[in-house]
């Protein structure tokens, strides 16, 4: 299947430096921040971001799964790992790679506000898919809109193949 560039990973790495200025500029210095990571998509752009935090960071993992091995939502979350440290009284930073239907990100806010009252809760996506939106989410911070394409690379997968690539594609 032939792979047509969208995003070099120049362009990517830039941007998500910008997208860390903000974060920085926003949240104070010397406050913790608990960056939840949802896997396995934002496993890239996660890792890029963190880089370049400035505040003290907790890294914290979830894996959930909406989309399974199809290009298109399955309308139901998987929480195949989702256990997270006490959430009470924390900056919380929620990192996606793309939000789509907002189904999963719903999801994953629902269960945080389950786990009793974090201080403050940002969400920051590397894609928004505006056109796809089904549930009542707003990225705080987003690096990139994208229309309604299917696009691989950079954590993100097509069948579980492309996530290790380097920049954004997209198949025709
Ligand atoms: P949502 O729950 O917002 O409908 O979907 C979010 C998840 O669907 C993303 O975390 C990602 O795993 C998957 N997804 C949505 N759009 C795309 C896309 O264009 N490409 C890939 N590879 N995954 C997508």
């Amino acid at each position: 299947m032939e792979l047509k560039t969208l995003i070099d990973e120049n362009k990517l790495n830039q941007r998500i430096k910008e997208l860390a200025d903000e974060i920085n500029n926003d949240f104070t210095c010397d406050e913790p921040v608990i960056a939840i990571c949802i896997l396995k998509g934002a496993v890239m752009f996660y890792a890029e971001l963190m880089k370049h935090l400035k505040m003290p960071v907790k890294m914290e993992f979830v894996r959930l799964s909406s989309y399974g091995n199809s290009k298109t939502s399955s309308g139901k979350v998987s929480a195949l790992n989702i256990s997270l440290p006490p959430l009470e009284n924390q900056k919380v930073l929620v990192v996606e790679d793309i939000v789509d239907t907002g189904l999963t990100l719903n999801f994953l806010l629902n269960y945080i506000k389950e786990k009793g009252q974090a201080k403050e809760v940002k969400l920051v996506t590397l894609f928004d898919k505006k056109c796809a939106r089904k549930y009542n989410v707003h990225p705080d911070y987003c690096a990139f809109d994208v229309d309604n394409k299917f696009i691989v690379g950079f954590g993100l997968d097509n069948q579980e193949f492309y996530r290790n690539i380097p920049y954004i594609g997209y198949i025709e």
